[in-house]
């Protein structure tokens, strides 16, 4: 890996952590210290009220009743200039009853060629987190916010997320989950609309319409920081025994 490369996974690490404050540096009785910026607190993407939307402006997709009709309507969507660059469509897989689901943020090259989330290195990370708190994968779903690969797996366009996320909450609406764990502060930011660093995330249960919510690492950047492994087993550990709770299985 060339320096440049080494470079921007370190960036990109950083940025998983702490998203996008900047660390500013200012002199406390002679020393240097550094702090972090003021958090943004701008919500990223515009949410839709759907309650106010008439039925005479719902999208076909909207009207979907199955997780088939949902794909039948979205495969072929060019709403954003993703849609031109992607070699597949990458709906999501997984249980269509499942009482948890995953969500990552985007295809990476190899689920763009196979069309299927979390296949790779990351997928197989992944695999094992899942088996490590007794789920398989074929009990679970698994999708991202986004459905189209990003060129050189760059973070999402507010835009894109913008025409994308509707796809993912028909997809939840559908699916019904108990439980939803985003993997990494993409997913999590984006689907909850809280632009917060992912330690702050990862402290406490969200809700998105009345489904439990957490948040932990993504596979790929505990690939790339095994050291963090040990935070994201303390997280799913967490979000199993809540489920456990939930579904009165303890
Ligand atoms: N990273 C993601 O966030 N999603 C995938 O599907 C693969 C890698």
């Amino acid at each position: 890996m060339d320096l440049k490369q080494l470079i921007n996974e370190a960036l990109k690490d950083q940025k998983e952590i702490f998203g996008d404050e900047l660390l500013e540096k200012f002199s406390f009785e002679e020393k240097t210290v550094y702090r972090t910026a003021e958090p943004d607190q701008s919500f990223i993407s515009e949410k839709k009220d759907d309650n106010m939307e008439s039925n005479l402006f719902q999208e076909d997709f909207e009207k979907s009743e199955t997780l088939d009709e949902l794909y039948d309507t979205i495969h072929t969507c060019k709403k954003c200039a993703l849609g031109e660059s992607r070699i597949t469509f990458v709906f999501g897989t997984g249980n269509p009853d499942a009482d948890i689901m995953l969500i990552g943020e985007a295809p990476g090259a190899e689920e763009d060629k196979q069309g299927i989330p979390f296949v790779g290195r990351a997928g197989k990370l992944l695999n094992d987190i899942l088996a490590a708190i007794h789920f398989s994968r074929e009990e679970v779903y698994i999708a991202n916010i986004l459905k189209c690969r990003p060129p050189n797996n760059r973070d999402p366009l507010p835009a894109e997320v913008d025409k994308c996320r509707p796809h993912l909450m028909k997809q939840i609406e559908l699916i019904k989950p108990k439980m939803i764990l985003c993997l990494g502060r993409v997913a999590a930011i984006e689907l909850l609309g809280k632009k917060l660093t992912l330690s702050k995330l990862r402290e406490s249960v969200h809700e998105i319409n009345g489904i439990k919510v957490m948040a932990t690492y993504h596979p790929a950047a505990l690939l790339r920081n095994p050291n963090w492994k040990r935070g994201c087993w303390e997280d799913v550990k967490k979000f199993r025994q809540l489920y456990d709770e939930m579904t009165g299985k303890k």
